[in-house]
This record gives structure tokens, C-alpha cells and sequence, in this order.
């Protein structure tokens, strides 16, 4: 059997709710309210009862999201913020941009979420925060985190961007730090039809001062009580987020169980599954394997049909902003991370045959 398997199917999860997200776009173009509002008002109010938490305060993406959290926390120059060495760009240069310092720790060998024996070494009198990234869809290691967060008065803001509706133990990941940060970026597990993100909490000045920032540090028309920046979410994404919200768990049930399946079939290879823990709950943003010759069996794969991805191909340590300030062999698990994994494809609408199609295919790569 010949297939062609793409990496995630955004047009397919758009057909299956076609019906829905149409009528709510037509009445956002009838209305003609396009940024801020009621629908806005109303997705706050949605996510922040999905996720747990008092306050939902929408902005213009992820990054954004990190910022304004840092920004309303009082961090800034001369501040340092602990990240882990293995994320998206977005987490680090978030820090920079607030005029922080990022300070890389090492990540955990198969949970892939920052190491919290690294963060107590790299805690220094000027260490302000902590940005634990619920990595691939995973929970952080928060107990421990929160811990050491309250041992040295640290600020912790989870970056959630990669696993909207995770879980640590029994608690929702969003709920444990001062706030956290989700992007809505089309490809995230929640996924806007363009660019959006929001910041949550349960602290009510955080809230307050998050919502000033991200629309000028207005309080009222013309009464600005800061200096914030333009970071509003449309009220076109804010619909389309409303319909989406409502499927995500059914969409979250499919990428665990493929997410399983695929454990299953891939447990005898000569390769590293990702851990599952029952315990927690993994969203499975990314399925990511860990096998030698990774470009190898990325190009192979190709050949085949198969669509993969790397995420990500440098730990942030190597990347040109900060090679001259670390070196990246002191964090070497997240160094073997970025030289072996592969992220096969998952998403909720994918089949039972196409899995089978793409173990198949995988492992005739590896025996070859
Ligand atoms: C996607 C992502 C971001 C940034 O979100 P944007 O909406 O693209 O700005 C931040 N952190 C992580 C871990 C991400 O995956």
C-alpha cells in the first residue's frame, strides 16, 4: 500500500467543523467588529474556565504573551530568568526583549522539560523567574519547580504554547505558576486562523496590569497609566478560537491515543519512544522519536511519502545570539535531543492506517 502522509492536516480539521467556524466568521464580517469585544470578552472567559483559573487576558501571539507576563512581573535589566536549553526560540528571546538575561538549564532525558536540579545551580542573586515550557505537549516538572520557586522567591511563568489542556498529577499545567502563556498560533494544539495568544492567572493585579500592556496602558479612552505596546487579539481569531475550544478535548483523546498506538507498534525498534506516564496528562502536540542517523531516516521517509519534522534541530545554547555567551556541550541532553529527534506525524484526524503506513515505512528504514 502506497500513501502520502502529510506532517499535521489543518484542512481536514477545518472541513469537520466547516459548518460552524463559517456562520461565526459571517457574523464577525456582518458586524463589523474586528478587533476587541464581546467575542473577545467571551473567549477570555472560556479559556480561563477550561484552563482553571480566574483571569484570561488575550493578546496578539505566544510571544507577546511571555513578554507582557515578564513586563507586568517588574523583570528587566539586570534580571536574570531561567529557561530550558531545549525550546522554541520564542522563550528566550522573549527574556532578551524585555531587557533580562536568559539563563539556560539542561532538560530532563525522556521528559524533555527543563532538569530542576539544573535550576538550583543556576540560581544566582540575580535571578528573578523561571520559564518552565510544558515542552511537546508534556507538563514540566512543577511541584518540584514551584518548590524551589518559593525556596528563593523566584517569579515562574509557565510557557504553555505546546500543551493547552495538559495535566501535572492531577492539576491542570497553567495553574501552578505566578501566570502562563499559550499561543494560539495556527499549528499549536488550539489553533487560531493566524496569529493569537493570552496570558492566565489567578493573581488580580498581574491580570490587571497584563490587561494595561497589551492595549497601550489605556485604562479608559485617552488615560493611559503606562507604557505598554498594541497587543490585541482580533475578534475574527477570538470566534474561531470559541468554536475550536469546544472540540479540543475530543481533538486532545485522538492525539493521546494515536500517541499510544504508536508506542505500541514502535516499542521493539531500535530507537526512544516518548515516555507516557499515566499519571500525567501528555497532549502530544509533537510525537517525537529519538533515533541514530536522524536525517537519514528523515530523508528516507520523505522518499517514502512520509512527512516529519525536527523541533528542534540546535538546542537555543548553540544558536548564533547566544553561542558566544554558552556553550552548548554543557547541556548535553538537550544537545542529543537536537542531533536524534524526529517528530513523526500526529493529529487528531489522522487514521489507524495511516500509523500503520508510517511504522511500516519507518521500519523498513531502519532494517535497510
Ligand atoms: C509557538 C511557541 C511560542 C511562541 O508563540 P507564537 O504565538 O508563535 O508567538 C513560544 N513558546 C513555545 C514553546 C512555542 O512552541
Amino acid at each position: 500500500m502506497i500513501m502520502k502522509v502529510p506532517f499535521a492536516d489543518l484542512k481536514a480539521q477545518y472541513i469537520s467543523i466547516k459548518s460552524e467556524i463559517d456562520l461565526a466568521i459571517e457574523d464577525i464580517l456582518i458586524n463589523t467588529s474586528f478587533v476587541g469585544g464581546a467575542k473577545v470578552k467571551a473567549f477570555e472567559a472560556e479559556f480561563a474556565s477550561y484552563i482553571g483559573t480566574e483571569h484570561c487576558i488575550s493578546c496578539a501571539n505566544g510571544t507577546d504573551a511571555i513578554e507582557i507576563a515578564l513586563q507586568a512581573m517588574g523583570i528587566g535589566k539586570g534580571d536574570e530568568v531561567i529557561v530550558p536549553a531545549m525550546s522554541w526560540f520564542a522563550t528566550s528571546e522573549a527574556v532578551t526583549t524585555v531587557g533580562a538575561k536568559p539563563i539556560f538549564a539542561d532538560v530532563l532525558m525522556d521528559e524533555w522539560t527543563i532538569d530542576p536540579a539544573d535550576i538550583r545551580d543556576k540560581i544566582t542573586k540575580n535571578t528573578k523567574a523561571i520559564i518552565p515550557v510544558h515542552f511537546y505537549g508534556r507538563a514540566a516538572r512543577m511541584v518540584e519547580i514551584m518548590a524551589i520557586a518559593t525556596e528563593f522567591a523566584l517569579k515562574v511563568v509557565e510557557d504553555s504554547a505546546q500543551a493547552h489542556g495538559a495535566a501535572f498529577g492531577n492539576q491542570n499545567i497553567g495553574t501552578f505558576g505566578d501566570a502562563a502563556t499559550f499561543s494560539f498560533y495556527p499549528g499549536k494544539n488550539l489553533g487560531a486562523y493566524g496569529d493569537a495568544g493570552a496570558i492566565v492567572t489567578n493573581n488580580d493585579d498581574l491580570a490587571h496590569t497584563c490587561r494595561l500592556i497589551t492595549n497601550h496602558g489605556m485604562i479608559a479612552k485617552h488615560d493611559h497609566r503606562l507604557e505598554g505596546r498594541n497587543s490585541r487579539m482580533d475578534t475574527l481569531q477570538a470566534s474561531v478560537l470559541s468554536v475550536k475550544l469546544k472540540h479540543l478535548e475530543g481533538w486532545t483523546e485522538q492525539r493521546i491515543k494515536h500517541a499510544q498506538y504508536y508506542n505500541e507498534q514502535l516499542s521493539s525498534l531500535s530507537l526512544r519512544i516518548p515516555l507516557i506516564q499515566e499519571e500525567h496528562k501528555h497532549v502530544f502536540h509533537v510525537y517525537v522519536i529519538q533515533v541514530r542517523d536522524r536525517m537519514k531516516v528523515k530523508t528516507e521517509l520523505a522518499n517514502r511519502g512520509v512527512a516529519t519534522q525536527v523541533h528542534y534541530p540546535q538546542a537555543l545554547p548553540a544558536l548564533i545570539p547566544y553561542q558566544s555567551k554558552f556553550d552548548v556541550s554543557d547541556f548535553p541532553v538537550a544537545k542529543s535531543l537536537a542531533a536524534e529527534g524526529l517528530s513523526l506525524p500526529i493529529f487528531p484526524e489522522m487514521t489507524k492506517d495511516q500509523i500503520d503506513f508510517i511504522v511500516g515505512q519507518l521500519k523498513e528504514v531502519l532494517d535497510s
